[in-house]
């Protein structure tokens, strides 16, 4: 058992011990405390609804599909989903306090914590790094996958990376090195990353099946899908495909928020751009916009955008938060991941 593992084991004791009340996810087979019979919750799971979250966050269209699955036993599965997650309102006040323990992951600069405010990509919700070649989103990423294992106190979520790689620029040798900066075990952190390369956009999203029942198992703090919409670029390309490609988009996008829900991960695809092609560049010069439209711009909560500035410095700015303002940062990439410029 690693370190973080034992700490964790520890907390959940010292929890069990502080307070008889229940914290998520479920697990799906607590249904059957509720009196959904064990075939059903089998049912469930096999279609890829592994906590009693991801019940109770599904359409009941969606429910009704999955084979054996009557109109009644939908009933009585949203009925006991319902007492064991709760989806109705609440007060300001009790959100208050529920967005105060959401977990920042530090970036690595301080710099750049400082102008994502809490410290750092949040957890619960999908961030989104756009920005050309070389700006640095794939080496923000290796280094979350990192600073995610650290304790709470230290800037991290004390949980596991998942990285779903559509680019192959994937390099276990960087986490070695991002982890020695923060005084870590190399071995443990590459454990602790469970990595999958994504050949094609039917295959990245069946990926996210097989990580919401990894994610029951164990404590992930992050999700990296690194790039998120490249694999889309390829398998839909003419104009006529277009809206199949969108739509399929938004629902990969659907699933990775489902997952920030489920389990408080936190999700951080990357995005490349393209150049604008409107009245706009013979202005200002080349302008450049993220890929996936209205879809991509609605389906994350935060989005940043990377540039490159002198040498090895990176620009990142806030573009779009429902908290933070626009606002830049100046980092910079070194042998050791992310960290504040040195001059
Ligand atoms: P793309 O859109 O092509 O995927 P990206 O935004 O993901 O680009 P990164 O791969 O994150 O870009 O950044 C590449 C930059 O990181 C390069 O400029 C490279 O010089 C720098 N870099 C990579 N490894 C190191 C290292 N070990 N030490 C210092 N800089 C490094
Ligand atoms: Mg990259």
């Amino acid at each position: 058992m690693t370190t973080m593992e034992q700490r964790r084991n520890q907390n959940a004791v010292q929890q069990q011990d502080d307070e008889e009340i229940q914290h998520g996810p479920f697990p799906v087979e607590q249904l059957q405390a509720a009196g959904i019979a064990s075939v059903d919750v089998k049912k469930l799971r096999d279609a890829g609804l592994c906590t009693v979250e991801g019940v109770a966050y599904t359409p009941r269209k969606d429910l009704l599909q999955i084979k054996g699955i009557s109109d009644a036993k939908v009933d009585k599965i949203v009925e006991a989903a319902s007492k064991l997650v709760p989806l109705g309102f609440t007060s300001a006040t009790q959100l208050h306090a529920q967005r105060q323990e959401i977990i920042q992951i530090t970036s690595g600069s301080r710099e750049l914590d400082k102008v994502l405010e809490a410290g750092g990509i949040e957890t619960g919700s999908i961030t989104e790094l756009y920005g050309e070649f070389r700006s640095g989103k794939t080496q923000l990423c290796h280094t979350l996958c990192v600073t995610c294992q650290l304790p709470m106190d230290q800037g991290g979520g004390e949980g596991k990376a998942m990285y779903i790689d559509a680019e192959g620029t994937f390099r276990p040798q960087r986490l070695l090195q991002i982890a020695d900066r923060f005084g870590l075990n190399g071995a443990d952190v590459l454990e602790n990353v469970a990595y999958a390369r994504a050949y094609n956009t039917d295959h990245q999203s069946r990926l996210l099946l097989e990580a919401a029942s990894m994610m029951v198992e164990t404590r992930f703090a992050l999700m990296i899908v690194d790039s998120a919409t490249a694999l889309y670029r390829t398998d839909f390309s003419g104009r006529g495909e277009l809206s199949a490609r969108q739509m399929h988009l938004a629902k990969f996008l659907r699933s990775l928020q489902k997952l920030a829900d489920e389990f408080g991960v936190a999700v951080v695809i990357t995005n490349q751009v393209v150049a604008q092609v409107d009245g706009s560049a013979l202005f200002a010069g080349p302008q450049f916009k993220p890929i996936g439209g209205n879809i991509m711009a609605h389906a994350t909560t935060t989005r940043l955008a990377m540039r490159k500035g002198r040498g090895e410095e990176r620009i990142c700015k806030v573009i779009s938060s429902p908290c933070l303002p626009e606002a830049e940062a100046r980092f910079q990439i070194s042998t050791e991941g992310v960290t504040d410029c040195k001059d």
